[in-house]
């Protein structure tokens, strides 16, 4: 456990050191769960956001893209349920001040169970061996079966007080004797619900002002311009519309750095499909968006499927693909079938139609809706903290290496004269003038050479272009490895198509 809160102080570290992401406001000691995305931050996150608009809109001839307002009617977010129902059962520790969500409290601690329950039956396999039948063990093993019936009851119990009656969450937090994780004390105050939106004001004088919402997901901006984006483009059903922008959650515990902000970005894409069709198209989204995680190299074992056993009040199906953070499998996003809630209730509230007429079946309908909801930064905690890698070399030295996905890093190369004069410097930036235009690449000559590897290496740069005595003679230059170290010899002429061919969209965006 200790290891892994180093890790993540590390990621964090890191990140702010080599110019990743900073608190933001920091000259006002920062801005509670909100963060500025720094120099080489903004170019990943770029780079993430290109991979996957070019995944869904250029590779799919059926899915186009949006830019909606983060300022909507007000209406919109009635329609959509979030002013009733868009709320976290809060709960206070009277002694340590500290808030905390309620269900997330109960969720841990039946968590706990669960894991009590995997270790018994690990020691069982490892005990029995191959003759090992886990079900058998799982039905049979009483304190198994105990540990999992408890917790059983425990989630039931949970799902119930949180749609009837929050007083009984708080009677089962007692109940269970559940303490405040940080001091220990059990001195709570009743659970209240807290709706997540921040709330805004449209208009110049206080009586004629109108309430508005910060959006706290894309997906309203789609489901409104539905019937727009189907007609002016022609869009043929099944078809999707993609987008990619920012969100605002009043989030009651933001503690986990970029995981959790108050202010995030989404990157959702809405899927409409025939009223029937939508398990197949579902299913198909499920696998697609574990294919395009998968293209970029962080390892299979960090991903795994949650499917929702309780649905949210709009939902048929719904799974989360969870990844292994530092602090361990938690949802990187979400793949939702929403069926026709989301337009009937925009029908309703709006009194328009919003529908689609079916050529084929040659009828009217509310299309159904399949959707994959990924957060930005979620994806950049995933990918930066699983680059980012101390290695020990065979000299005994270290290095920190921030392996990112070629593809993604946010220099491509470094061009180093290895010293200051004899002409050096000015080959260097003739390379750097060919290579801008079709890479991000940068200048170093401080330091010895190696420093500046080293700081490129945890900058995540996949290639330093060394220029040397050579270079005039010859024309040709060293180009380094970032995760090999190794150096090839090569002509100044062919460094584009070396860099291209490892850092190429389409190369990575191939491998689905
Ligand atoms: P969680 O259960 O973690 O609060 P959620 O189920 O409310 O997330 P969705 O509403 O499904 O999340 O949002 C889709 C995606 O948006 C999530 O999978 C996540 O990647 C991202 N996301 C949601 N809330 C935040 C947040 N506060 N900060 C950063 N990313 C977020």
């Amino acid at each position: 456990m200790a290891k892994q809160e180093d890790i993540f102080k590390n990621v964090v570290s890191h990140a702010k050191e080599y110019g990743f992401i900073f608190p933001s406001s920091e000259v006002y000691d920062g801005l509670s769960a909100v963060y500025d995305y720094a120099q080489n931050g903004v170019e990943l996150k770029k780079n993430i956001r290109e991979y996957w608009w070019k995944s869904m809109v250029q590779m799919n001839d059926n899915i186009v893209g949006l830019d909606a307002a983060i300022l909507m009617h007000p209406t919109t977010w009635k329609a959509s349920g979030h002013v009733d129902a868009f709320n976290d059962p809060l709960i206070d520790n009277k002694d340590s001040k500290k808030r905390y969500r309620a269900d997330v409290l109960v969720e841990d601690y039946a968590e706990k169970l669960n894991v009590k329950a995997k270790k018994e039956i690990e020691k069982a396999r490892t005990r029995f061996g191959d003759a090992f039948n886990e079900q058998e063990f799982i039905t049979t093993n009483p304190r198994v079966v105990e540990y999992l019936a408890k917790e059983r009851e425990i989630l039931e119990r949970l799902a119930k007080g949180m749609s009837e009656d929050l007083a009984d969450v708080k009677a089962l937090i007692e109940e269970l004797e559940i303490a405040d994780p940080e001091t220990g004390s059990r001195n709570w105050t009743d659970v209240k619900q807290f709706n997540l939106m921040f709330g805004t004001k449209l208009g110049a004088s206080a009586d004629s002002a109108m309430d508005l919402y910060l959006r706290p997901e894309t997906a309203q901006g789609i489901f409104v311009n539905f019937v727009n984006v189907q007609k002016s483009g022609r869009m043929k059903v099944p078809f999707g519309i993609a987008q990619t922008g920012k969100a605002f959650r009043n989030e009651i515990v933001a503690r986990q750095f970029i995981f959790r902000m108050r202010e995030f970005e989404q990157m959702e894409m809405q899927f409409f499909v025939r009223p029937g069709d939508e398990m197949q198209h579902y299913e198909h989204w499920k696998e697609a968006r574990l294919k395009w995680h998968l293209s970029l190299g962080l390892g299979q074992e960090n991903y795994r499927f949650h499917d929702h056993e309780k649905l949210a009040h709009y939902a048929n199906a719904a799974a989360d693909i969870e990844f292994n953070f530092p602090f361990g499998f938690k949802e990187l996003e979400g793949i939702h079938s929403r069926t026709d809630f989301d337009l009937k209730a925009h029908e309703q509230h709006s009194g328009r139609k919003l529908q689609y007429f079916d050529a084929e079946l040659n009828k009217n309908y509310v299309p159904y809706v399949v959707e994959t909801s990924l957060g930005l930064d979620r994806m950049f905690l995933a990918v930066f903290a699983t680059s980012l890698k101390e290695e020990v070399l065979e000299d005994g030295s270290s290095r920190t290496v921030l392996k990112l996905p070629a593809v993604l890093a946010p220099t491509k190369a470094a061009v180093l004269p290895l010293v200051k004069k004899d002409g050096l410097p000015d080959i260097a930036h003739q390379i750097i003038e060919e290579l801008k235009w079709d890479f991000n690449v940068t200048y170093d000559e401080k330091d010895a050479v190696g420093r500046r590897y080293r700081r490129q290496d945890a900058l995540g740069t996949p290639f330093c272009i060394t220029v040397d005595h050579q270079t005039i003679e010859d024309q040709t230059v060293t180009i380094r490895h970032r995760d090999t170290m190794k150096q090839d010899r090569v002509a100044i002429a062919d460094l584009k198509s070396i860099i291209e061919n490892e850092v190429s969209m389409k190369n990575w965006l191939m491998k689905m």
